[in-house]
């Protein structure tokens, strides 16, 4: 059991990659604050916890709005007393080169995906820091690295999270807090299979596509990034610090 007695809050916990991670910490050890917008989702997350003998609550917030974040952080302290894990993961796709993106559909992916880093951080770090603990893991991505098509807003939030891991590690290793970035490359999600039927007719093309980019013959499930996310999580990664981990089968270098 890598994660006993640790307490995991989990962002968009209800689908895909934060789904996957809250089965694998709770089976781990971990309790597990799950977080996401949508109730359904993030009850059937507890659910499946649940059955598999874990401990799991949902705490629903949209991670844009602070009073909602605020209360969800201040929630999650009543019931279990602490927390050691904050995996920031909520976020969403934006497609389309820069000229066609709409202003309010900019605004909206800069917000989940940034502000959605910063607001449930604001208000748990205090925490962390008064116990001189804490890991937190921030997901940013493969593209934050690489140029890929029509991804600008995507990347662009996802540079800015990688930017500010590397911030936040430095204004936190006095505390004892570990900041750390997750970057997958393409993930078979919910999020990535709607994205791959609006955008190729032929769904074998589309998975050749993504294989070409690769060094791996495989293709990314939320079970690779969620392993890697434990690793982070643990304390076997307790020299780890500020640092981008690649878990995308090696598109970065292909
Ligand atoms: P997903 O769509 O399967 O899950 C995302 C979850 O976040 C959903 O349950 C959704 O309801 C929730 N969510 C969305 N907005 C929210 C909000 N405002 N407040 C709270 N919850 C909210 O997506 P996924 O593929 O599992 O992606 C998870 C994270 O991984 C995202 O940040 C994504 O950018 C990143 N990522 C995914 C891939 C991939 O290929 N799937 C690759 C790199 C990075």
């Amino acid at each position: 059991m890598r994660l006993r007695e640790k307490v995991c809050l989990i962002t968009g916990a209800g689908s895909g990659i934060g789904q996957s991670t809250a089965l694998l910490f709770a089976a781990e050890g971990a309790e597990i604050v799950v977080n996401d917008l949508d109730a359904d989702k993030g009850a059937e997350t507890v659910r499946r916890i649940g059955e598999a003998g874990g401990t799991a609550v949902f705490l629903q917030a949209d991670v844009t709005n602070p009073e909602e974040v605020r209360l969800m952080a201040e929630r999650a302290l009543e019931r279990f007393g602490r927390i050691d894990v904050l995996f920031n993961n909520a976020g969403i796709s934006g497609v389309g080169r820069l000229h066609e993106i709409e202003p309010d559909v900019w605004d909206r992916i800069m917000s989940i995906n940034i502000k959605g880093v910063y607001l449930p951080s604001k208000y748990i770090v205090p925490h962390m820091m008064e116990r001189k603990r804490g890991a937190i893991i921030n997901m940013s991505s493969c593209v934050a690295e690489i140029g890929l098509a029509r991804r600008a807003s995507y990347a662009a939030t996802k540079g800015a999270v990688l930017a500010l891991t590397k911030s936040m590690q430095v204004d936190y290793a006095p505390f004892g807090i570990r900041v750390n970035a997750l970057l997958p490359g393409t993930i078979f999600t919910p999020f990535v299979e709607q994205y791959l039927h609006r955008s190729y007719d032929d769904p074998e093309e589309a998975i050749a596509s993504i294989k070409k980019r690769q060094l791996s013959e495989e293709l990314g499930l939320p079970e690779d990034v969620a392993k890697a996310a434990l690793f982070l999580a643990s304390d076997e990664s307790s020299f780890v610090m500020g640092a981008p981990l690649y878990v995308d089968g090696g598109v970065v270098f292909g």
